[in-house]
């Protein structure tokens, strides 16, 4: 299918958001997204939290999302993504519909919240039964919710819920908590707070929104309704990442490790949003995870093509890789650069600081460095540290 600069996973609000920018940067944008674009938002009947918009169902929002990704021309293709390979430097990502070769990736899958797998919570997903505390907790204002779960998330969201609900129970298929003292003494203490232990959903029950938890007792067997309008399952969430296992480093949990500008441990390779490792996970920081994505990698792919057209295609060339942090470094090299007029070689100047992975990429470890490529091959290299040296590598 060819080669394109910027290719996008996933067509969530970090997706859509780096379109925008890509775009908006002048790069050839190709979003791949399997499902409907929008991302978890779809699935949201409303959305209070999003800066600027004071309420907007999830599907609106998911949909101006995706207009204003196709306002700037960013191109769409409806495929499910299989595969990455990354062989020396090559990116190339395998979909149902072929290969696709990028000069960057951005990873931009999400992440999916673990079912309880009850009966009922499907149909009443969006009608009482949540994933999300957040984006939720403020529509049950002076209601009896559950929460469903026993780690910290399920702990310490039950007791954030308590400053809208009336009363939480918080259902365990134990009988003691997995998450941290702390927070489970907050909860214990709390006084909207009542955990049911050893109890399991059995089903989600209501007419068109939910009324009642049916409840079993694991040690007794017991069987109980409980009335409630809300439930939020906190069970645990998942990267979506099955298609790039091992690719790149991940915390534990596989939730993918990147630095402040989004790039991974694989140079070129950026993520955005629910999929990596982050402490909120909601649609304003995922678009800002976004853009911030799309910049790193427009400066990476500028680069990547100039180094190229300056360093590696030429069949003869002269680079001071040099440490613009370094003043002494960075005095060498205007030095060098006047020397130039003077009837010295020309050389070309690289800020070693800058293009770290292109430094390391080529094997140069310390700096500054005078190298004399041949069609992007290391001829030979010397320390250097006056201009005298340089001269005399030069002549
Ligand atoms: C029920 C619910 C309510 C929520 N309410 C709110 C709220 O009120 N406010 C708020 O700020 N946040 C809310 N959130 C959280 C918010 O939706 C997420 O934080 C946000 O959507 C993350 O955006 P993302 O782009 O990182 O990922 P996602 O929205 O998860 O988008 C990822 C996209 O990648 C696609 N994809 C995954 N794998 C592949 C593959 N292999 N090939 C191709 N495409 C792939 C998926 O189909 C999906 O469209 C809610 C979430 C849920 C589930």
């Amino acid at each position: 299918m060819g080669k394109r600069e910027l290719v996008i996973i996933g067509a969530g609000p970090a997706g859509l958001t780096a379109a925008i920018y890509g775009k908006r940067s002048g790069l050839d944008v190709l979003v791949l997204e399997k499902g409907i674009p929008g991302g978890q938002i779809n699935s949201t009947g409303e959305i209070e939290n999003w800066t600027g918009v004071l309420h907007a169902s999830g599907a609106e929002l998911a949909d101006s999302f995706r207009v204003h990704a196709e306002h700037f021309k960013a191109e769409f293709l409806e495929t499910e993504v299989s595969k990455i390979t990354v062989d020396g430097g090559r990116k190339v990502i395998h979909t149902d519909k072929g290969e696709i070769e990028a000069e960057a990736v951005i990873i931009a899958t999400g992440a999916s919240f673990r079912r309880l797998g009850a009966p009922g919570e499907k149909e009443f997903t969006g009608r009482g039964v949540s994933y999300c505390a957040v984006c939720d907790g403020p529509f049950f204002e002076d209601q009896e919710i559950a929460v469903i779960g026993g780690g910290n998330t399920a702990v310490e969201e039950a007791v954030y819920l308590t400053q809208f609900a009336s009363k939480v129970y918080i259902i365990h298929r134990r009988d003691s908590f997995r998450a941290d003292r702390m927070a489970t003494e907050r909860a214990l203490t709390n006084p909207r707070i009542e955990v049911l232990w050893n109890s399991v959903v059995e089903e989600i029950a209501g007419e068109d929104m939910l009324e009642k938890l049916v409840l079993k007792n694991v040690r007794t067997g017991e069987i109980s309704e409980l009335p409630v309008s809300g439930v939020f399952v906190f069970t645990g969430m998942d990267p979506n990442i099955s298609f790039m296992e091992g690719l790149v480093e991940s915390a534990k949990g596989g939730w993918v490790l990147t630095n402040e500008r989004m790039e991974t441990s694989v140079e070129g390779v950026f993520a955005a949003g629910d999929v990596r490792d982050k402490y909120l996970r909601q649609v304003i920081t995922a678009a800002g995870d976004g853009a911030t994505a799309a910049m790193a990698a427009s400066s990476y792919i500028s680069e990547q093509l100039h180094l190229q057209g300056v360093l590696l295609e030429p069949e003869q060339v002269t680079a001071y890789f040099f440490s613009s942090i370094d003043e002494a470094q960075a005095r060498l090299a205007t030095k060098i650069e006047e020397s130039a007029g003077g009837g010295t070689k020309k050389v070309v100047l690289l800020d070693g600081y800058k293009n770290k992975r292109m430094v390391e990429k080529l094997g140069i470890t310390n700096l500054p460095v005078i190298v004399e490529f041949r069609k992007g091959r290391i001829q030979r290299s010397k320390q250097v540290g006056s201009l005298e040296e340089a001269v005399e590598f030069l002549s």
